[in-house]
């Protein structure tokens, strides 16, 4: 049975996926496919590897600390930040806000540090129109009854949320095909191995 597999259209041209001094990486992939827990692994594994931290309107889940996972922002400071100009892009996803603060993620590239992205497909399709230069990797569930498993056994959520996260991801899957490069998750020790690879290359 394959672990994790490399697909897509420009898998052989990386090469093209460099923006400025450092490479750029964006991943998405469905709510519950678990990108937390490889990103989690690949920050243990290349430290050197920025990881951007968002801005959300959401409630913090239990264990999440404001300026760790997420920084926390009420409606009006997202709204102020939309109006500055300082994300570099942004999305509504089940209800809430996210965002990219711009000016972290080019000062990383402009010195040469590798940047990781962790966001949705809509943001993911923004940053290829304001950085054409950036590598889209989709990080997709081994099968879609893996991934209703995922998001029921988290447990943090209410029903009606991971009914709509559900609803989402279907969509997400399909949208797979527009970026640059699959990684299937059978093995999070695989993907992490590829994507460290992909990421400072
Ligand atoms: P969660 O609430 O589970 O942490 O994240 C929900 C979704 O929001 C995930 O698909 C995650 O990739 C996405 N997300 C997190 N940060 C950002 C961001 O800055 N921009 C966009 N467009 N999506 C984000």
């Amino acid at each position: 049975m394959p672990t994790a597999s490399l697909q897509g259209p420009h898998s052989g041209a990386l090469v093209h996926g460099v923006t400025g001094k450092a490479r750029l990486t964006v991943l998405s992939g469905p709510s519950g496919v678990g990108k937390s827990t490889v990103i989690a692994g690949l920050r243990q594994a290349c430290p050197r590897i920025w990881l951007s931290i968002s801005v959300t309107t959401r409630q913090p889940r239990p264990g999440e600390v404001n300026g760790r996972e997420y920084h926390f922002v009420s409606e009006q400071e997202f709204d102020r930040m939309i109006e500055q100009g300082d994300l570099l892009e942004w999305a509504v996803f089940a209800g809430s806000r996210y965002g990219t603060p711009r000016a972290a993620v080019t000062e990383r590239l402009a010195s040469g540090v590798p940047v990781l992205l962790e966001i949705d497909i809509t943001g993911a399709r923004q940053v290829r129109r304001a950085m054409p230069g950036a590598l889209l990797v989709f990080l997709e569930p081994p099968s879609w009854d893996e991934l209703v498993r995922r998001l029921t056994r988290r447990g943090t959520e209410a029903p009606e949320v991971i009914e709509r996260r559900l609803a989402t991801a279907r969509s997400e899957i399909e949208a797979g095909a527009e970026f640059d490069i699959t990684l299937v998750n059978s093995s999070v020790d695989e993907v992490r191995r590829q994507l460290v690879t992909l990421v400072t290359a």
